[in-house]
C-alpha cells in the first residue's frame, strides 16, 4: 500500500498546481489554532483537501462522524492498524489517532494537494515516508494564551485539559523540525501566511516537472534554429 502510495506521488500530476499533489504537514500544540486557519485555508485555496482521522477519542462539543474525525472504539482501531490502514498513526493525549492511506491515495490521485492535522509524532512518521512533504508548525503566541483558549473552549475533562497543557513545551521544542513555523498571533495575517506557504510550495520546480515538459519542449524545437 505504501508503495502505492509513493508511487501515486511520484507519478500523479494534478490539478490547479499544474505538478502533483502534495501532502501538507501542519501540527502545533492542541488548542493552538490551527483547526481554524486550516478551514480559512480550505474556503480560500483551491485544490486543497483535508484528511479527516480516525480516533478513539469521544467527540467534543458539536464534532460530527466523519466532518472532523471518525470516531471508532479502540478495537476497530487496532483491527485497522494490523491490516495496515494508516499512512501513520500515533498516540496522543492517551488516545489514537490515525490517518487513512486509502483517504490520501484517492485526494492524490484526484490531484488534490490534501493537508494532515497531526501531531508532531505523526508529523515525524510522515517526514521519514514522504520526502516531499511540507511540513508546517503553527506556534501559539504564549503559553497563557494557549491555556485560555483551552479553557475558554471548555470541552475537555479536567484531566484531558492538563495533559494537553503539560504537553505543550515538548510540542512547541518539536518546531525546529518543521521547514514553515507561522506564528499565530494575529488569524488574518497567519491564515495568509499558510495560504502563501501553499501557494510558494506548489511552484517549487521539482513540483512542476510533468506541467513543464510541454512547454519546455515547445521551446525545445527552436533551440539553435532561430
Ligand atoms: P484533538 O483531540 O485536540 O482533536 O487532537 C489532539 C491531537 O491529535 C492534535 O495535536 C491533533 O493534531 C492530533 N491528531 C489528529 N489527528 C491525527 C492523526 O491522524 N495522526 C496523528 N499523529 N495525530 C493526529
Amino acid at each position: 500500500m505504501l508503495n502505492e502510495l509513493a508511487n501515486a506521488i511520484d507519478t500523479e500530476s494534478s490539478n490547479v498546481a499544474g505538478g502533483r499533489g502534495m501532502l501538507i504537514v501542519v501540527s502545533s500544540p492542541s488548542g493552538g489554532g490551527k483547526g481554524t486557519l486550516i478551514d480559512r485555508v480550505l474556503r480560500t485555496v483551491p485544490g486543497v483537501s483535508y484528511s479527516i482521522s480516525y480516533t478513539t477519542r469521544a467527540p467534543r462539543g458539536t464534532e460530527q462522524d466523519g466532518h472532523e474525525y471518525f470516531f471508532v472504539l479502540t478495537a476497530a482501531f487496532e483491527e485497522m492498524i494490523r491490516r495496515g490502514e494508516f499512512l501513520e498513526w500515533a498516540s496522543v493525549y492517551g488516545y489514537l489517532y490515525g490517518t487513512s492511506l486509502a483517504q490520501v491515495e484517492r485526494e492524490l490521485k484526484a490531484g488534490h494537494d490534501i493537508i494532515l492535522e497531526i501531531d508532531v509524532q505523526g508529523a515525524a512518521s510522515i517526514r521519514k515516508k514522504i520526502d516531499d512533504a511540507v511540513s508546517i508548525f503553527i506556534l501559539p503566541p504564549s503559553f497563557e494564551l494557549l491555556r485560555q483558549r483551552l479553557v475558554a473552549r471548555g470541552t475537555d475533562s479536567p484531566a484531558d485539559l492538563e495533559r494537553r497543557l503539560r504537553g505543550a513545551p515538548a510540542e512547541v521544542e518539536q518546531h525546529r523540525n518543521f521547514q514553515y513555523v507561522i506564528l499565530n498571533d494575529d488569524i488574518n495575517r497567519a491564515s495568509q501566511q499558510l495560504a502563501a506557504v501553499i501557494y510558494a510550495e506548489r511552484a517549487r520546480r521539482e513540483r512542476q516537472s510533468a506541467r513543464l515538459t510541454e512547454t519546455l519542449a515547445d521551446f525545445g524545437q527552436f533551440s539553435g534554429k532561430l
